[in-house]
């Protein structure tokens, strides 16, 4: 119950949040730097977060949002240093429910499991405001010391989507940009248009291993895969009440753990 964490190397982590569908269960990626580490999304906020990550590290930590989405930026209140792009700075800064998508079918689905968070209630559930204290924008380096990251401006899911790119490890942090799953692009704010040539110029991008927003990490290969069916029109998620309903009369409980 609360957190758990996928080892990936010893510099890398994922955090999830368990009792959450496993569409919807965040990846929160803890990377180790030498000089400072960074919690890149922060869940849903159902579990305390930074007081869990403060017992694996004594470094100051830079928190960020790939974006604003409910199911990223709910815990990013608690972290002092927060950033992300300043597209979506209002929605960051009011926090919310119709503001971080959380809207519409979203709120018709039962995305955490009752039977593990009793207390949570979709009538309710809101993010807390998290007002950036800085921001990340195409081309900004963020260096840990001993790895760097390349910020990538990938709109489309959302208008101030980012990754992070460490070019010498060929790795690719995606956030909602690109996962191994359905894909979204009917957020209120997202813009078709512009997500096809975010997927054209992920296309180009000579990463090795992806580490998303959600589903488990993947590599090049897939990566293509991925973006082909998506410019293709297939591989979209039509609307999530939909979804959850076909999960269920398959007979498979949506909040299992998903093989990593
Ligand atoms: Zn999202």
């Amino acid at each position: 119950m609360g957190l758990k964490k996928i080892k990936i190397d010893d510099g890398i982590s994922c955090i999830q949040e368990t009792g959450v569908a496993n569409f919807m269960r965040c990846n929160i990626w803890h990377v180790k730097g030498r000089d400072f580490d960074l919690i890149i999304d922060t869940g849903m906020g159902i579990n305390p977060l930074k007081e869990w990550v403060m017992k694996e590290t004594e470094r100051p930590i830079k928190a960020i949002g790939t974006h604003s989405h409910f199911d990223h930026a709910g815990s990013l209140h608690e972290f002092s240093c927060r950033l992300g792009h300043r597209a979506e700075a209002a929605a960051f800064a009011s926090g919310g429910r119709a503001e971080t998508m959380y809207r519409g079918g979203w709120t018709k689905i039962e995305i955490v499991n009752p039977n593990e968070h009793p207390d949570f209630a979709t009538e309710t559930f809101s993010v807390k405001p998290a007002p950036l204290t800085g921001y990340l924008d195409e081309g900004d380096i963020l260096d840990l010391g001993d790895r760097a990251f390349q910020i990538l401006h990938l709109p489309g899911h959302s208008p101030g989507s980012i990754g992070l790119y460490d070019i010498k490890n060929k790795t690719l942090f995606s956030g909602d940009a690109i996962y191994n799953g359905v894909l979204l692009d009917t957020h209120p704010h997202s813009d078709k248009k512009v997500y096809r040539e975010t997927m054209k110029r992920l296309q180009k991008l000579d990463a090795e291993v992806i580490h998303a927003g959600h589903e488990p990490s993947f590599g090049k290969k897939q990566m293509q895969k991925v973006i082909h069916k998506y410019l293709n029109g297939n591989n979209i998620m039509s609307d999530p009440v939909t979804w959850f309903k076909e999960i269920s009369q398959k007979g498979r409980d949506p909040y299992c753990d998903q093989h990593w």
